[in-house]
């Protein structure tokens, strides 16, 4: 440990955001030294703020939808060098099998709390963080560091895209527009498909239209039968569930073309959402419903390039309004109103 002590944000119980310090921890020769920018809060993040996931235990130092500038680099670092923007990913030993495989976020070393006890250890929400290199990606400068902090998100994502195995000109149905949801849209139109979404907040309909998508407004009528008639009857080639819901789940099974449809659940539900199959008609409609979560380290690559060139387009999923690290609980009360973007917390003011 050195004598310097950073400072960051933690959860400590339900509906309480606090910000603690700690000694910085040495900078190995792996690691760098991150002046921090900016750390989204993610659903997994705000939701144990509700005490819907409290299962993630306390105290819990998230953020892991972050970006800084770095500021000192490790005896053996030589891919990074000061002033460098980059965004956290997912930092594995580095040795096992699965990181071996790229497939990182399979290692034992990613479910890791700190030393100093805190659960998930990514210190996001810090003015200074110290961070091992093989987790973190290169944005290029002058990208706004709460759009390169969407690299995790992106990256899931792009995996899920590929686990979906999307071809171009395919429509695919995307259910919800939130966050996740509209990344799923930009990635499945980056693949060639062509994306519907389906939602019923307004705010979240206007930005889908902004981003050029056609949409349903499923408070209005319903989904099923508008996806079934902008398709010619046939129904979607494949359906993204990006809302935690069982109806969509339902929904998702009856807006999918007769044979060979694909369904990703891409959401998770807190509480649980179900889906009640016949497995007959899966059978007979040769029907594949794919789960998915987390990313690769291929994806993570491919969602840095997306991010700094501009392919994804995230600047419509920040919330105008921004918190500092001080205003950490502000901040999660903000993020956890319904139809909220990502909240950003800037952690350089
Ligand atoms: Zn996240
Ligand atoms: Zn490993």
């Amino acid at each position: 440990m050195s004598d310097k002590m950073m400072r960051f944000a933690c959860l400590t119980k339900k509906g309480t955001a606090e910000v603690r310090e700690r000694p910085l921890p040495e900078i190995g020769d792996f690691d760098v030294l991150l002046e921090m920018k900016a750390c989204n809060i993610c659903t997994t993040d705000y939701q144990q703020w509700l005490g819907l996931r409290e299962h993630q235990g306390y105290p819990m130092a998230g953020g892991h939808e972050a970006a800084g500038i770095v500021a000192r680099t490790g005896a053996k670092v030589r891919d990074f060098k000061p002033g460098d923007l980059v965004a956290t990913g997912y930092a594995g030993c580095g040795f096992c099998d699965a990181c071996r495989r790229g497939e990182v976020d399979q290692c034992a070393e990613m479910k890791q709390d700190s030393e100093d006890g805190y659960k998930w250890g990514h210190f996001g929400f810090s003015n200074l963080c110290v961070k091992k290199i093989n987790g973190l990606y290169k944005i290029k400068s002058g990208i706004r560091p709460s759009e390169a902090a969407f690299l995790e998100p992106l990256a899931t994502v792009i995996h899920g895209a590929k686990k979906l195995r999307l071809q171009p000109f395919e429509t695919v149905a995307v259910i919800g527009a939130g966050t996740m949801g509209l990344i799923n849209a930009q990635v499945a139109r980056a693949f060639g498909a062509k994306a519907l979404v389906s939602e019923m907040m307004e705010k979240k309909l206007k930005t889908a239209e902004a981003m050029g998508f056609e949409t349903v407004d499923c408070g209005k009528e319903d989904p099923v039968k508008a996806v079934m008639d902008m398709t010619e009857g046939k129904g979607a080639d494949a359906v993204i569930v990006a809302v935690g819901s069982t109806l969509a789940n339902q929904q998702a099974l009856e807006m999918l073309k007769e044979k060979d449809g694909r369904i990703l659940l891409f959401a998770a539900g807190y509480p649980a959402t179900e889906m009640d199959v016949d497995s007959n008609q899966i059978h007979y409609r040769r029907t594949e419903i794919i789960g998915t979560f987390g990313a690769d380290n291929a994806d993570f690559i491919q969602a840095a390039k997306a991010l700094s060139t501009g392919m994804a387009d995230v600047s419509m999923l920040v919330e105008k309004k921004t918190f500092t690290l001080d205003e950490i609980q502000e901040a999660y009360r903000e993020a956890s109103k319904p139809g909220m973007y990502r909240v950003s917390v800037l952690l350089d003011q």
